[in-house]
């Protein structure tokens, strides 16, 4: 059986043909190591977001980069902080570092920053920020994080992780409202990193390509811990080549907000509430077993994610699809509704 996945928050728009031609044109050239510094690519995003090459880091994916973030910083006796219902690789990084995680709860399913900033404590190295959050889909907004990056006390390293900024983004210009001051506080030399990937919106999460935006010293000392060569030559030539795809981007952000918009008003006319999102998947609580629901949609053919292990056994994520998609994903949600 052929499964629709929207367990997984990649773009249903598939990556741009412009990437995947200069990945094929990258093949020929795979008998050469790949540029170790990414200088290239590294150049583009540097122009893209006006700030200097010094503080961009090129790495295979953003899960890679949490371990080693998590294993420069930390070890047994400190801590990190993040909220509950977060994304999943804080927990293992911070563990496989053998420090401490600190889950602050949420409020109203989205990340209490002045709860967050109440839990830090002597012991604190890092704070693990998702904006917007995966898997409940909430922002917090520039105003909030500038606030709150002025109780941060220098001996503590924020890492603001903006994997969904495009999405969010382009909600926020819809909605009026301002979403990030990240790319300033970069270009102010602020003590934090900012995290983007390419395994988004650009639709390269097969790829392994993401980067990090945050001051020279500090990106140098997650660059001596990186392999060499570990981002490959096809992945930096397909990033380059997504970069230039606006239309392609345009596109997926245009499906995303339709998509998100309709399935929210679908769910909550099903009587279900689902918090406003500003991500390409939607974060809804079932009022029943999750797992066993997720179950159900598999045999109708729809993979969405249940999130027990995130201390939701009622709720899931589902990832907006293409208008298709998210018609197969409502009536077979529909028919399990019905049978109950
Ligand atoms: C998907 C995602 C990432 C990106 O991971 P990659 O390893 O770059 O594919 C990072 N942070 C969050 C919150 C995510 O949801």
């Amino acid at each position: 059986m052929r499964y629709l996945k929207l367990n997984s928050n990649e773009t249903p728009l598939g990556p741009s043909p412009k990437a995947l031609e200069a990945m094929r044109a990258a093949l020929a050239n795979c008998h050469l190591y790949p540029d170790n510094e990414a200088k290239l690519l590294r150049a583009k995003l540097a122009e893209l977001h006006q700030v200097d090459p010094d503080h961009v880091l090129v790495c295979p994916g953003l899960t890679d980069l949490l371990g080693i973030i998590a294993r420069v910083f930390l070890k047994p006796g400190s801590n990190a902080v993040t909220s509950q219902r977060s994304f999943v690789v804080y927990p293992a990084a911070t563990k496989a570092a053998g420090a401490e995680l600190i889950e602050v709860p949420m409020r109203d399913d989205a990340f209490d920053l002045n709860a967050i900033a109440a839990a830090m404590n002597q012991q604190t190295r890092l704070v693990f920020l998702a904006n917007p959050n995966n898997p409940t889909g909430t922002l917090f907004g520039a105003r909030a994080t500038d606030d709150f990056l002025r109780t941060v006390p220098d001996s503590v390293t924020v890492i603001l992780d903006e994997a969904y900024s495009d999405y969010a983004h382009y909600f926020a210009v819809q909605r009026g409202v301002e979403y990030s001051h990240s790319l300033e506080y970069v270009r102010e030399g602020r003590n934090l990193l900012v995290l983007r990937t390419f395994s988004k919106a650009h639709g390269l999460a097969g790829a392994r390509v993401a980067y990090a935006l945050g001051p020279k010293e500090l990106l140098h000392r997650l660059a001596e811990v990186q392999s060499i060569f570990a981002v490959s030559l096809p992945a930096q030539a397909g990033a380059l080549a997504a970069l230039d795809d606006l239309d392609h981007i345009e596109r997926a952000l245009e499906n995303n907000a339709e998509g998100a918009n309709l399935l929210s008003q679908e769910l909550l006319q099903l009587g279900f509430r689902v918090p406003q999102t500003w991500g390409n998947f939607l974060y809804c609580d079932l009022h029943q077993d999750a797992a066993a629901f997720a179950q159900r949609m598999k045999a109708e053919g729809v993979l969405i994610r249940p999130l027990g292990s995130w201390g939701a056994p009622t709720a899931i994520r589902v990832t907006v699809g293409t208008p298709g998609q998210n018609q197969t994903f409502l009536h077979a949600f529909r028919t399990i509704l019905s049978r109950d």
